[in-house]
């Protein structure tokens, strides 16, 4: 029998893992820029594998790839005809490989670029858009809702309403991308207090960050609710003076975000640290977002003292020709030129 997103979170740390559109992107199946998972009806091969090697890495929740896949974004890329078929072929495909493991299916919501707080009429615009692709996965069979980086409190309680309205547990995090509060003028701890009070069964913060800037977030949001703690940040090297990664510049000065943060990548041991720094700050549900790769997960899985498919394959440098205890006299020669 498969635990429910709230009994799992009572129970212990959840892993998760996010990043399919960066992932697929950077493997050729997304257009970079207006970032819409065509790629669901297009390659779903693709789809179904990124999710078995997240499962596989030790992701506990399979998140259907229905980020960006609203009905502005694909009438900008001009395929709104395809809207329905996109989001329930994405949950079905993220319920086909949950199933290979003991995974769970989230439907997945995000920021709309609709959501204007000075304009009324937009929220009946963004209710709307998570009307119909809620009720679409809801239809398909998931078990919670991840409504995901908000940049506007007032829009991730729009998506909270219309998830309770289903009777499905929410997941709600924000986008830290403003030093210290949402666009709409709420510190994040606030929000997420809000949030809360409003029904939500978990909170927090996701994207945008890597651990070093996400981290001393958490402690003010752990302190602000009652409930559970989401924290998934995003696997590069941010820093004050760059906390985000819109806000990365290369040595020459160019901006790095979205197709050139490849040198800002955080190495595996980078997000396993994270991971047990997020479990000891108090978060239940701990993940990563944009830039993630399988070894990322699996590295934060074995961190948590879990032994997950992947593990099989995890390093044993000790069997490495160079590396190992009896090197011989050619190795060693050549591990001199490595050294020099
Ligand atoms: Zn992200």
């Amino acid at each position: 029998m498969s635990f429910s997103i709230t009994e799992r979170l009572a129970n212990g740390t959840v892993l998760g893992a996010e990043g399919y559109v960066f992932e697929l992107e950077r493997r050729g199946y997304i257009k970079a820029g207006p970032f819409v998972p065509e790629v669901v009806l297009d390659f779903p091969d693709a789809v179904r594998e990124l999710h078995r090697e997240f499962l596989r890495a030790g992701a506990e929740v399979m998140v259907a790839l229905t980020y960006y896949a609203h009905r502005e974004k694909l009438r900008d890329v001009g395929r709104e005809a395809d809207l329905e078929a996109m989001n329930r072929q994405a949950v079905r495909i993220a319920r086909e490989v949950a199933r290979e493991g003991d995974a769970l299916v989230a439907g997945n919501v995000c920021n709309t670029w609709a959501y204007d707080p000075d304009d009324p009429a937009t929220r009946q615009t963004v209710r709307a858009m998570y009307t119909e692709q809620l009720g679409w996965a809801v239809e398909e069979g998931i078990d919670f809702v991840i409504s995901e980086t908000n940049d506007y409190l007032g829009e991730a309680l729009i998506a909270l309403e219309v998830t309770r309205g289903l009777g499905l547990p929410a997941m709600v995090t924000l986008a830290p991308t403003q030093p210290d509060r949402t666009r709409d003028g709420y510190e994040y701890a606030e929000a997420c207090r809000i949030l809360a009070a409003e029904g939500a069964q978990v909170v927090g913060l996701n994207c945008d960050r890597g651990p070093q800037t996400m981290v001393p977030l958490i402690a003010g949001i752990r302190e602000a609710v009652d409930c559970a703690v989401a924290v998934q940040p995003v696997p590069y090297r941010t820093e004050p003076a760059a906390p985000t990664m819109e806000t990365l510049r290369s040595p020459g000065g160019e901006r790095a975000f979205p197709i050139a943060l490849d040198p800002f990548v955080c190495t595996r041991f980078e997000m396993a640290q994270f991971a047990l720094q997020a479990r000891e700050l108090g978060v239940n549900y701990v993940g990563i977002c944009c830039g993630a790769g399988p070894h990322h997960v699996r590295a934060m899985a074995e961190a948590l003292g879990r032994e997950v498919p992947a593990s099989r394959y995890s390093p044993s440098m000790d069997l490495h020709p160079m590396f190992r205890a009896d090197v011989s006299a050619k190795d060693a020669a050549f591990l001199s030129s490595w050294n020099a």
